[in-house]
């Protein structure tokens, strides 16, 4: 009985795990096409201050439009390219994508905004990350202090290598923001410890906020925290009114999710802003 179990899992084990490699080493060639092709696309979210409704900010996510299977989340491709280190050319693409877009909206006159962009974890350890990035600042035009980048608590777990690396990001006048928190690990006392300006309550948080369980603490616990360490904070993942309400009553001042928009193309959430400001 045994050994027809072992038969029968292996025989149809291994033809799924070919199916799998193979479908990778075809997602990886792809890829590095794709990075020479530019065959990526930003879409862009706006981040709300929900005490004058104004736009702070727009987060840059990056979607790839491939030739046959049309357009993926970075979900799709973002975990491999971190595996194989194209997530290096990829995220300074991002980078410089984002900034030019920035700077192109300001000479369009729209009013300053930040813009935000994810760092992956192998970005994070890149040797000269700042000097870098300071690079991409001086070649397109953006100051400094409209760049935020988002971090992972994941990224702050050798403290000593994230105070150092986050000092000399700090250094060229940049914001820092912790992303999807409260999902990873992050002692207070490195919290309090690291030069960082935001955080990003995750949308798991945020999700069920209204429902009654403990979302509600947890997120009123990290709003708090925040105000106590000065640090700002963002509600991820809002979707409707009742959240929207929760999350003032909390003096929680920044929100971004679906309530506003999806992230969408740079031309139309150029529309988006316009509409909403009644602009020309
Ligand atoms: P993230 O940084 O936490 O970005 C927010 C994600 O939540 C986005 O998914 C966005 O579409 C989604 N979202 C926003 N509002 C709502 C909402 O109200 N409801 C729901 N259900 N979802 C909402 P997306 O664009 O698929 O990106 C997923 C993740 O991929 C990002 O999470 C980020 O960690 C990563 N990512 C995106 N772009 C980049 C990039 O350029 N570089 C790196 N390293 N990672 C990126
Ligand atoms: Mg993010
Ligand atoms: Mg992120
Ligand atoms: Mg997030």
């Amino acid at each position: 009985y045994n050994a027809k179990m072992h038969r029968n899992e292996y025989s149809s084990y291994e033809p799924e795990m070919n199916r799998k490699s193979h479908d990778r080493l075809r997602l990886e060639s792809d890829l590095r096409r794709a990075i020479e092709q530019e065959q990526f696309t930003l879409a862009y979210q706006p981040l709300i201050n929900l005490n004058t409704g104004k736009v702070v900010g727009v987060e840059a996510l990056v979607r790839w439009h491939h030739p046959q299977r049309g357009l993926l989340p970075p979900g799709d491709f973002i975990p491999l390219t971190e595996e194989n280190g194209l997530i290096l050319q990829l995220g300074e693409w991002v980078l410089k994508a984002a900034c030019k877009q920035n700077v192109a909206w300001q000479n369009a006159g729209l009013p300053p905004m930040m813009m935000s962009v994810n760092l992956s974890m192998r970005q994070f350890r890149q040797h000269q990350l700042a000097e870098r990035i300071k690079g991409i600042l001086d070649q397109t035009g953006m100051p400094p202090k409209y760049l935020e980048l988002e971090i992972t608590e994941s990224m702050t777990s050798d403290v000593e290598f994230a105070s150092d690396m986050l000092a000399s990001l700090k250094e060229i006048g940049v914001q820092i923001s912790i992303d999807d928190f409260g999902t990873g690990y992050s002692s207070l006392i490195s919290l309090k410890r690291f030069p960082i300006d935001k955080l990003k309550i995750d949308r798991s948080f945020v999700g069920d906020l209204t429902q009654g369980g403990s979302d509600a603490a947890i997120v009123s616990t990290i709003t708090s925290m925040a105000k106590n360490l000065k640090l700002k904070v963002t509600a991820e993942g809002v979707e409707n009114d009742e959240q929207i309400q929760f999350l003032r009553e909390r003096n929680c001042e920044e929100a971004q999710g679906f309530y506003f928009t999806k992230p969408i193309p740079a031309n139309l959430f150029e529309n988006w802003y316009r509409h909403r400001y009644q602009m020309a």
